[in-house]
């Protein structure tokens, strides 16, 4: 049994059965057995199950984002949206079934055509950050498809998941096609990555637990995607607009309290506009509402445990801090939002992901310097350009080795276009139009018409 705690108060809302080994190689036999089926279930009916699951989703978007609220401490604003992007991303790939088209290829002598085959029992491992949305990246195009999905959620946030299964069930997705196997992830996540029938693994986490799946993977040549760590720059240069610039920086770096794998938490500035760039982010800081994430004026809640707290804190000590935000008193695994200013590269704070509501400033000298410094880190995933100029906003987003870049504006996330990180932030790409490619293996049929 694992305790489920409300974040915002520190209270134990329930308990969940942790999945034992031999629960889940069961729960596999039985998605192998539902993927047989479920494979040669007609295209568009495939279509119109996965349709169904986005209008019962719909159908339950509050119950849903009240549930992440309780269970994550996400603001009630942002597990709408949460809920609001599984019920988009299946929508998305409902549409998916009946475009898997292959090619025909020229070729002498017959006709050469290529298929989309599903693989098989696709394992999904979520991390607690986002539990709603990195579920659905995985399960929606796995199922679409064809494939049968087992999907473990994190130890600390297994509601909604569980919840999701119920309405999958609810929507006529059949008996055992989408299982939620709640427990820890060194039982559930590694016998997703050891159990043969299992033919791929998605996963969501660490660098560090992303790096030890993919060996475990390689010894069965199992297809894997990994979408892992960040510490992603944010660029402005002195031709930005200033304003905007430091008006929305908090945010992108702040947004569920910093524990998100896309936040700028290193912010680039140029040196002419360091001084007023930072004048003018103290005050959006400070105005940041942190509170109960269940008011709908929130913008900002608590961290997920106390451990994860007492974790940011560690990179706060000793460190220089330029001012902080607010927050409230009282239980609950509250941190206020924190500026830092490195005064080294070698500074811990500028180097590791700390996954909290802090982030480091640093003046850099011209365009060069900027793209050397964004680059000077082991991950990759995402960053944004501030400037005026176009002809340098190309330039800078082709130099930034991230996979998903932002001018102007701080989005990463979008269903349809694609998502993911370069060096050590992952392998391979979710959502967009090709994420459906990767839950299937090409194979290529030739047929000869000679007599
Ligand atoms: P984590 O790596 O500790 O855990 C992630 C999941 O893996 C959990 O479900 C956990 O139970 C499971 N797991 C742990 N050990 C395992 C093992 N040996 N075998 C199989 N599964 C195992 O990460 P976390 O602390 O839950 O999440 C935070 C991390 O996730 C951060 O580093 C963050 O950057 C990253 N993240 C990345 C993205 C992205 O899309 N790139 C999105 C969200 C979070």
């Amino acid at each position: 049994m694992s305790e489920v705690v409300d974040p915002a108060t520190g209270e134990v809302v329930g308990f969940v059965a942790d999945t034992s080994v031999e629960e889940v190689d069961a729960a596999i036999a039985r998605a192998d057995a539902a993927f047989r089926h479920w494979r040669e279930v007609a295209p568009g009916e495939r279509a119109r199950v996965l349709r169904r699951f986005a209008a019962v989703v719909d159908a339950h978007l509050e119950e849903l984002a009240r549930l992440e609220v309780r269970n994550c401490g996400h603001t009630i604003g942002n597990a709408r949206w949460e809920a609001g992007n599984v019920r988009d991303v299946l929508d998305y790939y409902a549409g998916a079934p009946e475009r898997l088209t292959g090619r025909q290829i020229p070729v002498p002598g017959g006709l050469d055509v290529t298929f989309h085959e599903p693989l098989g029992v696709v394992g999904v491992i979520v991390p607690w950050n986002f539990p709603m949305p990195i579920a659905a990246w995985g399960f929606a195009p796995a199922l679409a498809a064809g494939n049968a999905v087992v999907l473990k959620p994190a130890e600390l946030t297994p509601l909604t998941a569980l919840r999701l299964t119920e309405l999958a069930r609810e929507a006529g997705v059949p008996d055992d096609v989408f299982t939620v196997l709640p427990g820890r992830g060194s039982v559930v996540g590694e016998r997703f990555v050891t159990h043969p029938a299992v033919r791929k693994v998605c996963f969501t986490g660490s660098t560090e637990v992303g790096t030890r799946i993919m060996a475990g993977c390689a010894a069965q040549v199992k297809r894997l995607t990994l979408e892992l760590g960040g510490k992603s720059a944010n660029l402005v240069f002195a031709d930005a607009d200033l304003e905007r610039a430091a008006a929305t920086a908090p945010y992108a770096v702040f947004d569920n309290a910093g524990q998100d794998c896309c936040a700028r938490s290193r912010i680039l500035v140029q040196r002419p506009v360091y001084d007023r760039f930072l004048e003018l982010l103290e005050p959006a800081v400070r105005a940041l509402r942190v509170e109960d994430p269940a008011r709908e004026s929130a913008e900002m809640g608590p961290l997920i445990s106390a451990a994860q707290r007492d974790r940011v804190a560690g990179y706060v000590d000793g460190a220089t801090v330029a001012f902080t935000g607010s927050r409230p008193d009282g239980p609950g695994f509250w941190y206020a939002p924190t500026v830092l200013l490195a005064d080294s590269v070698a500074d811990r704070h500028w180097r590791e992901e700390i996954f909290g509501p802090v982030v480091s400033v640093l003046p850099f000298d011209d365009e060069a310097d900027a793209i050397r410094l964004a680059n000077d880190t082991e991950y990759g995933l995402s960053g944004s350009i501030w400037t005026r100029d176009v002809g340098r906003a190309v330039r800078v987003a082709r130099a930034v080795e991230a996979g998903n870049l932002s001018v102007n504006s701080h989005s990463s996330v979008r269903y349809w276009t694609p998502f993911g990180g370069m060096k050590r932030s992952g392998l391979g790409r979710e959502l967009g139009p090709d994420a459906l490619h990767a839950f299937t293996d090409v194979k290529n049929v030739f047929i000869a018409t000679e007599e």
